[in-house]
Protein backbone atom coordinates (compact mmCIF):
# COMPACT_ATOMS: atom_id res chain seq x y z
CA UNK A 1 0.00 0.00 0.00
CA UNK A 2 2.76 2.50 0.98
CA UNK A 3 4.57 1.77 -2.08
CA UNK A 4 1.77 2.60 -4.34
CA UNK A 5 2.00 5.93 -2.64
CA UNK A 6 5.80 5.93 -3.05
CA UNK A 7 5.26 5.50 -6.56
CA UNK A 8 2.74 8.39 -6.98
CA UNK A 9 4.73 10.57 -4.94
CA UNK A 10 7.65 9.76 -7.41
CA UNK A 11 5.33 10.25 -10.36
CA UNK A 12 3.99 13.66 -9.23
CA UNK A 13 7.91 14.48 -8.74
CA UNK A 14 8.78 13.55 -11.92
CA UNK A 15 6.14 15.40 -13.64
CA UNK A 16 7.35 18.29 -11.88
CA UNK A 17 4.26 19.08 -10.23
CA UNK A 18 5.59 18.12 -6.59
CA UNK A 19 3.90 20.85 -3.74
CA UNK A 20 4.91 21.69 -0.57
CA UNK A 21 3.94 24.00 2.05
CA UNK A 22 5.56 27.36 2.51
CA UNK A 23 5.07 29.15 6.28
CA UNK A 24 3.99 32.75 6.57
CA UNK A 25 4.91 33.44 10.58
CA UNK A 26 2.69 36.71 11.33
CA UNK A 27 -0.54 38.24 9.75
CA UNK A 28 -0.97 37.84 6.25
CA UNK A 29 0.42 42.04 5.59
CA UNK A 30 1.86 42.94 2.22
CA UNK A 31 5.00 41.74 3.74
CA UNK A 32 5.67 38.26 5.69
CA UNK A 33 7.63 36.60 6.87
CA UNK A 34 8.26 33.09 5.00
CA UNK A 35 9.75 30.11 6.35
CA UNK A 36 11.85 33.27 8.75
CA UNK A 37 12.87 35.27 5.66
CA UNK A 38 11.29 38.76 4.71
CA UNK A 39 9.20 38.94 1.43
CA UNK A 40 6.76 41.15 -0.18
CA UNK A 41 3.62 38.99 -0.59
CA UNK A 42 2.21 38.71 -4.13
CA UNK A 43 -0.19 36.03 -4.15
CA UNK A 44 -2.15 36.53 -1.34
CA UNK A 45 -6.33 36.79 -1.56
CA UNK A 46 -6.48 39.18 1.13
CA UNK A 47 -6.96 41.79 -1.59
CA UNK A 48 -8.35 44.58 0.55
CA UNK A 49 -6.05 43.86 3.39
CA UNK A 50 -8.68 43.33 5.99
CA UNK A 51 -7.43 40.20 7.45
CA UNK A 52 -4.99 41.78 9.29
CA UNK A 53 -7.33 45.08 10.11
CA UNK A 54 -7.58 46.04 13.56
CA UNK A 55 -10.96 45.78 13.57
CA UNK A 56 -11.71 42.87 12.28
CA UNK A 57 -8.94 40.95 14.76
CA UNK A 58 -10.83 42.41 17.69
CA UNK A 59 -14.14 41.25 16.32
CA UNK A 60 -13.09 38.12 16.03
CA UNK A 61 -11.68 37.91 19.15
CA UNK A 62 -14.83 39.41 20.90
CA UNK A 63 -16.92 36.87 19.27
CA UNK A 64 -14.45 34.20 20.74
CA UNK A 65 -15.27 35.70 24.27
CA UNK A 66 -19.02 36.03 23.91
CA UNK A 67 -20.58 33.01 21.77
CA UNK A 68 -17.27 30.73 21.79
CA UNK A 69 -14.52 29.59 19.83
CA UNK A 70 -16.54 26.85 17.82
CA UNK A 71 -20.47 26.21 17.12
CA UNK A 72 -20.60 23.09 17.94
CA UNK A 73 -22.38 21.33 15.71
CA UNK A 74 -24.07 22.22 11.90
CA UNK A 75 -26.68 24.37 11.42
CA UNK A 76 -29.36 22.43 11.11
CA UNK A 77 -28.51 20.43 14.49
CA UNK A 78 -27.58 23.29 17.24
CA UNK A 79 -24.86 25.13 15.12
CA UNK A 80 -27.06 28.10 14.23
CA UNK A 81 -26.40 30.94 16.35
CA UNK A 82 -27.88 34.55 16.20
CA UNK A 83 -24.77 35.98 14.65
CA UNK A 84 -24.74 33.36 11.36
CA UNK A 85 -28.49 35.01 10.71
CA UNK A 86 -27.03 38.57 11.68
CA UNK A 87 -24.63 37.96 8.86
CA UNK A 88 -26.68 36.50 6.85
CA UNK A 89 -29.10 39.66 6.76
CA UNK A 90 -25.86 42.00 5.99
CA UNK A 91 -24.70 39.85 3.21
CA UNK A 92 -28.30 40.03 1.61
CA UNK A 93 -28.73 43.58 1.83
CA UNK A 94 -24.88 44.17 0.40
CA UNK A 95 -25.56 42.40 -2.52
CA UNK A 96 -29.37 43.41 -2.82
CA UNK A 97 -30.88 39.59 -3.09
CA UNK A 98 -33.53 38.54 -0.99
CA UNK A 99 -31.66 35.80 1.21
CA UNK A 100 -28.13 34.98 1.93
CA UNK A 101 -27.43 31.32 2.94
CA UNK A 102 -23.70 31.21 5.25
CA UNK A 103 -21.78 27.76 4.16
CA UNK A 104 -18.32 26.81 5.33
CA UNK A 105 -16.46 27.86 2.41
CA UNK A 106 -16.42 28.72 -1.25
CA UNK A 107 -15.81 24.83 -1.77
CA UNK A 108 -18.57 23.57 0.22
CA UNK A 109 -21.22 26.82 -1.25
CA UNK A 110 -20.12 25.73 -4.85
CA UNK A 111 -20.35 21.82 -3.89
CA UNK A 112 -23.12 21.88 -2.35
CA UNK A 113 -25.28 24.35 -4.65
CA UNK A 114 -24.32 22.80 -8.12
CA UNK A 115 -25.10 19.19 -6.53
CA UNK A 116 -28.30 19.93 -5.20
CA UNK A 117 -30.01 22.23 -8.18
CA UNK A 118 -28.44 19.91 -10.94
CA UNK A 119 -29.95 16.22 -10.80
CA UNK A 120 -29.68 13.52 -13.21
CA UNK A 121 -31.13 13.85 -16.37
CA UNK A 122 -30.06 17.53 -16.21
CA UNK A 123 -27.21 19.53 -17.74
CA UNK A 124 -25.15 22.02 -16.41
CA UNK A 125 -23.57 24.28 -18.74
CA UNK A 126 -19.86 25.24 -16.86
CA UNK A 127 -17.09 27.65 -18.30
CA UNK A 128 -14.03 25.81 -19.27
CA UNK A 129 -12.14 27.31 -16.69
CA UNK A 130 -14.21 27.20 -13.69
CA UNK A 131 -12.97 26.55 -10.06
CA UNK A 132 -12.32 23.37 -9.33
CA UNK A 133 -15.18 23.64 -6.41
CA UNK A 134 -17.63 23.79 -9.43
CA UNK A 135 -16.12 21.04 -11.60
CA UNK A 136 -16.85 18.73 -8.42
CA UNK A 137 -20.03 19.82 -7.80
CA UNK A 138 -20.75 19.04 -11.18
CA UNK A 139 -19.36 15.91 -10.61
CA UNK A 140 -21.60 15.11 -7.78
CA UNK A 141 -24.66 16.18 -9.16
CA UNK A 142 -24.82 13.46 -11.48
CA UNK A 143 -26.06 15.71 -13.84
CA UNK A 144 -24.38 16.10 -17.07
CA UNK A 145 -22.02 18.25 -17.49
CA UNK A 146 -21.19 20.45 -20.70
CA UNK A 147 -18.07 22.25 -20.41
CA UNK A 148 -17.95 24.86 -22.77
CA UNK A 149 -15.15 26.83 -23.80
CA UNK A 150 -13.51 29.95 -21.55
CA UNK A 151 -16.00 33.06 -21.98
CA UNK A 152 -17.53 31.28 -25.16
CA UNK A 153 -21.25 32.11 -25.59
CA UNK A 154 -21.38 30.46 -28.59
CA UNK A 155 -20.22 27.51 -27.68
CA UNK A 156 -22.31 27.76 -24.57
CA UNK A 157 -25.49 28.77 -26.86
CA UNK A 158 -24.87 25.25 -29.28
CA UNK A 159 -24.86 23.36 -25.97
CA UNK A 160 -27.73 24.82 -25.11
CA UNK A 161 -29.64 23.96 -28.19
CA UNK A 162 -28.07 20.39 -27.93
CA UNK A 163 -29.67 19.94 -24.40
CA UNK A 164 -33.25 20.81 -25.60
CA UNK A 165 -34.78 21.93 -22.44
CA UNK A 166 -32.70 19.64 -20.43
CA UNK A 167 -30.28 22.39 -19.45
CA UNK A 168 -30.87 22.97 -15.54
CA UNK A 169 -28.05 25.12 -14.69
CA UNK A 170 -25.42 27.65 -15.99
CA UNK A 171 -22.49 27.83 -13.86
CA UNK A 172 -19.49 30.40 -14.23
CA UNK A 173 -16.86 32.32 -12.10
CA UNK A 174 -17.12 36.01 -12.31
CA UNK A 175 -13.96 36.74 -12.03
CA UNK A 176 -11.68 33.82 -13.16
CA UNK A 177 -9.76 33.11 -10.59
CA UNK A 178 -6.27 31.85 -12.49
CA UNK A 179 -6.64 34.33 -15.32
CA UNK A 180 -8.36 37.37 -13.89
CA UNK A 181 -10.71 37.83 -16.43
CA UNK A 182 -14.40 38.48 -15.91
CA UNK A 183 -16.84 36.36 -17.21
CA UNK A 184 -19.45 37.55 -20.30
CA UNK A 185 -22.33 37.51 -17.98
CA UNK A 186 -24.76 39.87 -20.00
CA UNK A 187 -24.76 37.15 -22.59
CA UNK A 188 -24.55 34.36 -20.33
CA UNK A 189 -28.04 35.71 -18.53
CA UNK A 190 -29.94 36.49 -21.52
CA UNK A 191 -28.96 32.80 -22.74
CA UNK A 192 -30.25 31.52 -19.37
CA UNK A 193 -33.37 33.21 -19.86
CA UNK A 194 -33.70 32.10 -23.74
CA UNK A 195 -32.74 28.61 -22.88
CA UNK A 196 -34.98 28.61 -19.13
CA UNK A 197 -31.43 27.24 -17.35
CA UNK A 198 -31.04 28.86 -13.88
CA UNK A 199 -27.48 31.32 -13.62
CA UNK A 200 -25.24 30.82 -11.04
CA UNK A 201 -21.72 33.16 -10.76
CA UNK A 202 -19.03 32.56 -7.89
CA UNK A 203 -17.99 36.06 -6.99
CA UNK A 204 -15.07 34.51 -4.94
CA UNK A 205 -12.51 37.19 -6.78
CA UNK A 206 -15.48 39.51 -7.63
CA UNK A 207 -16.95 40.55 -4.05
CA UNK A 208 -14.51 43.32 -2.89
CA UNK A 209 -12.39 43.75 -5.97
CA UNK A 210 -14.79 44.84 -8.40
CA UNK A 211 -17.75 47.05 -9.37
CA UNK A 212 -19.87 48.85 -7.78
CA UNK A 213 -18.76 49.32 -3.80
CA UNK A 214 -17.05 46.24 -4.55
CA UNK A 215 -20.48 44.28 -4.90
CA UNK A 216 -18.75 42.09 -7.67
CA UNK A 217 -19.15 41.19 -11.50
CA UNK A 218 -22.73 40.87 -11.14
CA UNK A 219 -23.42 44.79 -9.79
CA UNK A 220 -20.78 45.55 -12.56
CA UNK A 221 -22.85 44.31 -15.19
CA UNK A 222 -26.02 45.63 -13.35
CA UNK A 223 -27.23 42.30 -13.28
CA UNK A 224 -28.26 42.33 -9.51
CA UNK A 225 -31.71 41.71 -9.96
CA UNK A 226 -31.33 38.44 -13.28
CA UNK A 227 -28.95 36.34 -11.92
CA UNK A 228 -30.06 33.38 -9.52
CA UNK A 229 -27.32 32.59 -7.41
CA UNK A 230 -24.08 34.18 -6.63
CA UNK A 231 -21.71 32.75 -4.44
CA UNK A 232 -19.31 34.64 -2.27
CA UNK A 233 -16.29 33.86 0.15
CA UNK A 234 -15.34 35.39 3.34
CA UNK A 235 -11.88 34.10 2.81
CA UNK A 236 -10.97 36.65 0.18
CA UNK A 237 -11.41 40.19 -0.23
CA UNK A 238 -13.24 39.90 3.66
CA UNK A 239 -10.44 38.62 5.00
CA UNK A 240 -11.62 36.09 7.20
CA UNK A 241 -13.32 32.37 6.11
CA UNK A 242 -16.11 30.25 4.85
CA UNK A 243 -18.93 31.53 2.52
CA UNK A 244 -22.43 32.41 1.46
CA UNK A 245 -24.56 31.91 -1.37
CA UNK A 246 -27.07 34.84 -2.48
CA UNK A 247 -30.30 33.54 -3.70
CA UNK A 248 -34.54 34.37 -3.36
CA UNK A 249 -35.61 32.69 -0.46
CA UNK A 250 -37.83 29.51 -1.64
CA UNK A 251 -33.99 28.74 -3.14
CA UNK A 252 -32.77 29.15 0.45
CA UNK A 253 -34.99 27.18 2.22
CA UNK A 254 -34.62 24.51 -0.80
CA UNK A 255 -30.33 24.52 0.04
CA UNK A 256 -31.01 24.15 3.73
CA UNK A 257 -33.37 21.24 2.88
CA UNK A 258 -30.94 19.76 0.42
CA UNK A 259 -27.63 20.84 0.06
CA UNK A 260 -25.19 18.16 1.95
CA UNK A 261 -22.16 20.55 2.72
CA UNK A 262 -24.42 22.62 4.57
CA UNK A 263 -26.11 20.01 6.31
CA UNK A 264 -23.98 17.53 7.36
CA UNK A 265 -20.96 20.03 8.23
CA UNK A 266 -20.19 21.92 11.43
CA UNK A 267 -20.95 25.57 11.40
CA UNK A 268 -19.12 28.46 10.85
CA UNK A 269 -17.15 29.62 13.54
CA UNK A 270 -18.31 32.74 15.75
CA UNK A 271 -14.89 34.72 15.54
CA UNK A 272 -14.99 33.45 11.50
CA UNK A 273 -18.37 34.88 11.68
CA UNK A 274 -17.88 38.35 13.63
CA UNK A 275 -14.49 38.76 11.46
CA UNK A 276 -16.26 39.00 7.88
CA UNK A 277 -19.00 40.89 9.35
CA UNK A 278 -16.39 43.72 10.63
CA UNK A 279 -14.77 43.12 7.37
CA UNK A 280 -18.05 43.84 5.50
CA UNK A 281 -18.59 47.19 7.47
CA UNK A 282 -15.09 48.04 6.52
CA UNK A 283 -15.57 47.64 3.06
CA UNK A 284 -19.41 49.70 3.19
CA UNK A 285 -17.79 52.62 5.30
CA UNK A 286 -14.53 52.87 2.92
CA UNK A 287 -15.30 51.97 -0.61
CA UNK A 288 -12.06 53.55 -1.37
CA UNK A 289 -10.33 50.68 -0.88
CA UNK A 290 -11.38 49.01 -3.43
CA UNK A 291 -10.68 52.01 -5.32
CA UNK A 292 -7.29 51.72 -4.41
CA UNK A 293 -6.99 48.22 -5.16
CA UNK A 294 -8.19 48.53 -8.63
CA UNK A 295 -5.51 51.49 -8.84
CA UNK A 296 -2.83 49.27 -7.85
CA UNK A 297 -4.08 46.42 -9.93
CA UNK A 298 -3.76 48.33 -12.25
CA UNK A 299 0.22 49.56 -11.30
CA UNK A 300 0.98 46.25 -11.96
CA UNK A 301 -0.18 45.48 -15.05
CA UNK A 302 1.16 48.72 -16.75
CA UNK A 303 4.75 48.11 -14.61
CA UNK A 304 4.83 44.45 -16.32
CA UNK A 305 3.88 45.47 -19.70
CA UNK A 306 6.46 48.39 -19.33
CA UNK A 307 9.42 45.17 -18.65
CA UNK A 308 8.10 44.14 -22.05
CA UNK A 309 5.63 41.46 -20.38
CA UNK A 310 2.38 40.33 -22.35
CA UNK A 311 -0.45 41.39 -19.68
CA UNK A 312 -3.90 40.48 -20.84
CA UNK A 313 -6.14 43.43 -20.39
CA UNK A 314 -7.82 43.43 -17.17
CA UNK A 315 -9.11 45.37 -14.17
CA UNK A 316 -9.13 42.75 -11.87
CA UNK A 317 -6.26 41.95 -9.00
CA UNK A 318 -5.09 38.73 -10.68
CA UNK A 319 -2.39 39.67 -12.71
CA UNK A 320 -0.96 35.99 -14.27
CA UNK A 321 2.53 36.24 -16.07
CA UNK A 322 2.26 32.80 -18.23
CA UNK A 323 5.50 30.87 -18.12
CA UNK A 324 4.19 27.37 -19.81
CA UNK A 325 6.65 24.78 -18.37
CA UNK A 326 5.70 23.91 -14.73
CA UNK A 327 9.77 23.06 -13.64
CA UNK A 328 10.26 26.61 -15.57
CA UNK A 329 7.21 28.32 -13.66
CA UNK A 330 8.36 26.96 -10.34
CA UNK A 331 12.12 28.11 -10.88
CA UNK A 332 10.89 31.38 -11.91
CA UNK A 333 9.35 32.04 -8.60
CA UNK A 334 12.06 30.34 -6.48
CA UNK A 335 14.27 32.84 -8.46
CA UNK A 336 11.83 35.83 -7.30
CA UNK A 337 11.39 33.93 -3.46
CA UNK A 338 15.09 34.48 -3.50
CA UNK A 339 14.80 38.27 -4.51
CA UNK A 340 12.35 38.67 -1.89
CA UNK A 341 9.25 38.47 -3.92
CA UNK A 342 6.55 35.50 -2.76
CA UNK A 343 5.24 35.13 -6.29
CA UNK A 344 3.32 31.49 -6.40
CA UNK A 345 3.55 29.40 -9.36
CA UNK A 346 0.38 27.63 -10.42
CA UNK A 347 0.77 24.69 -12.48
CA UNK A 348 -1.25 21.69 -13.36
CA UNK A 349 -3.88 20.02 -12.51
CA UNK A 350 -5.03 24.21 -11.32
CA UNK A 351 -4.17 25.30 -14.50
CA UNK A 352 -4.14 22.71 -17.69
CA UNK A 353 -0.76 21.56 -19.01
CA UNK A 354 1.56 24.33 -20.44
CA UNK A 355 0.05 27.20 -19.25
CA UNK A 356 2.01 27.20 -15.40
CA UNK A 357 2.44 30.31 -14.68
CA UNK A 358 3.18 32.87 -11.58
CA UNK A 359 -0.34 34.01 -10.60
CA UNK A 360 0.21 37.68 -8.88
CA UNK A 361 -1.96 39.05 -6.58
CA UNK A 362 -2.33 42.81 -5.41
CA UNK A 363 -3.54 44.26 -2.79
CA UNK A 364 -4.99 47.75 -1.35
CA UNK A 365 -2.19 47.67 1.21
CA UNK A 366 0.60 47.21 -1.44
CA UNK A 367 1.79 50.44 -2.05
CA UNK A 368 3.02 51.28 -6.33
CA UNK A 369 6.19 51.49 -5.25
CA UNK A 370 6.58 47.92 -4.19
CA UNK A 371 4.39 47.11 -7.00
CA UNK A 372 6.68 48.46 -9.53
CA UNK A 373 9.95 47.09 -8.17
CA UNK A 374 8.26 43.48 -8.02
CA UNK A 375 6.99 43.96 -11.55
CA UNK A 376 11.30 44.42 -11.96
CA UNK A 377 12.32 42.08 -9.70
CA UNK A 378 9.22 39.16 -11.44
CA UNK A 379 10.64 40.07 -15.32
CA UNK A 380 13.99 39.49 -14.33
CA UNK A 381 12.94 36.01 -13.35
CA UNK A 382 11.57 34.73 -16.13
CA UNK A 383 12.92 32.12 -18.67
CA UNK A 384 13.26 34.31 -22.05
CA UNK A 385 10.18 32.92 -23.79
CA UNK A 386 8.04 34.14 -21.00
CA UNK A 387 9.75 37.39 -21.33
CA UNK A 388 9.72 37.58 -24.88
CA UNK A 389 5.78 36.53 -24.98
CA UNK A 390 6.39 33.22 -27.09
CA UNK A 391 4.45 31.45 -24.81
CA UNK A 392 0.75 30.77 -26.00
CA UNK A 393 -2.12 31.64 -23.46
CA UNK A 394 -4.32 28.77 -21.36
CA UNK A 395 -7.21 29.91 -23.36
CA UNK A 396 -6.11 30.17 -27.13
CA UNK A 397 -4.46 27.11 -26.74
CA UNK A 398 -6.99 25.05 -25.60
CA UNK A 399 -9.21 26.72 -28.40
CA UNK A 400 -6.14 25.71 -30.87
CA UNK A 401 -5.88 21.77 -29.31
CA UNK A 402 -8.96 20.84 -28.77
CA UNK A 403 -11.64 19.30 -31.17
CA UNK A 404 -14.98 20.69 -30.53
CA UNK A 405 -16.30 18.92 -27.59
CA UNK A 406 -19.18 16.16 -28.11
CA UNK A 407 -22.08 16.56 -26.29
CA UNK A 408 -22.40 12.93 -24.82
CA UNK A 409 -18.92 12.82 -23.87
CA UNK A 410 -19.02 15.41 -21.69
CA UNK A 411 -19.63 13.81 -18.24
CA UNK A 412 -15.99 13.47 -17.74
CA UNK A 413 -14.63 16.18 -19.17
CA UNK A 414 -15.32 18.63 -15.92
N1 LIG B 1 -14.38 29.73 -6.04
C1 LIG B 1 -13.28 30.29 -6.55
C2 LIG B 1 -13.36 30.97 -7.87
C3 LIG B 1 -12.06 30.22 -5.84
O1 LIG B 1 -10.96 30.74 -6.35
C4 LIG B 1 -12.04 29.57 -4.59
C5 LIG B 1 -10.83 29.47 -3.74
O2 LIG B 1 -9.77 29.61 -3.98
C6 LIG B 1 -13.22 29.00 -4.11
C7 LIG B 1 -14.36 29.11 -4.86
C8 LIG B 1 -13.22 28.26 -2.83
O3 LIG B 1 -13.37 29.15 -1.77
P1 LIG B 1 -12.85 28.76 -0.32
O4 LIG B 1 -11.38 29.03 -0.33
O5 LIG B 1 -13.63 29.64 0.58
O6 LIG B 1 -13.15 27.30 -0.12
Amino acid sequence: MSGDIDDRLEEIRNEGLYRRMRCVSGPQGPRVLLDGKPVLLLCSNNYLGLADHPRVREAAAEAAMRYGAGSGASRLISGNMTIHRRLEEQLADFKRSEAALLFGSGYLANAGVVSTLAREGDVVFSDALNHASIIDGCRLSRAETFVYEHCDTDHLEWGLRQAQGRGSLIVTDGVFSMDGDVAPLERIVELGKRYDARVMVDEAHGTGAIGPDGRGAVAEAGLEDEVDLIVGTLGKALGSYGAYVCCDGQVAKYLINTARTLIFSTALSPPAVAAAMAALELLREQPRRVEKLERNALVLRESLADQGLAVPEARTPIVPVIVGDAGEAVRASERALEKGIFAQAIRPPTVSAGSSRLRLTVMASHTPTELRDAAHVVAGCLPAAAREGRVVRTADRDRDAAPARVFDGLRDAA
